[in-house]
Parts: structure tokens; sequence; C-alpha cells
């Protein structure tokens, strides 16, 4: 296994931490990256694609890795 590879598969198998923003009038759901600042019930200056209303901040949580080690070694 080369230096290059061992590096792709660490980084591969960090775990992704996510933000779910919801939109208080529609209810609409977005997912993207978590960023610094971010916490439950947040108003983020983030505006809801179907209504332009503020979203807020209803779930931060992590995304385990899906590459299966097995499929590489
Ligand atoms: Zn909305």
């Amino acid at each position: 296994m080369s230096r290059e590879i061992i590096e792709i598969v660490e980084e591969s198998l960090k775990v992704k931490t996510k933000t779910l923003l919801e939109c208080e009038k529609c209810k609409e759901k977005v997912e993207r990256d978590h960023k610094e600042g971010d916490y439950v019930n947040k108003i983020t200056d983030e505006k809801c694609p179907k209504c332009s209303n503020s979203m807020y901040i209803k779930l931060i949580y992590s995304v385990q890795p899906t590459v299966q080690r097995s499929s590489i070694i």
C-alpha cells in the first residue's frame, strides 16, 4: 500500500459533521456542512429556498464514513 493511498483512506474515514436547517414557516429542510459557531435552535443568515424565510438549526449530527476498508485493502 503506497503512502498516497493510505492518506486517501485516512481522509475518507474522518467523521463529518452536518447541520440540518429548517424553515420556521414551511418546514423546508436544508442540509449543509457544519460551520463554526453553529448550535441547535440558532437562527441562521440562510434563507429558505422555498419561501425566503429565515431558517434555524434543527439538528447537528455526525455522518459516519461510507468507505469500506475491506474493499480497499
Ligand atoms: Zn420556507
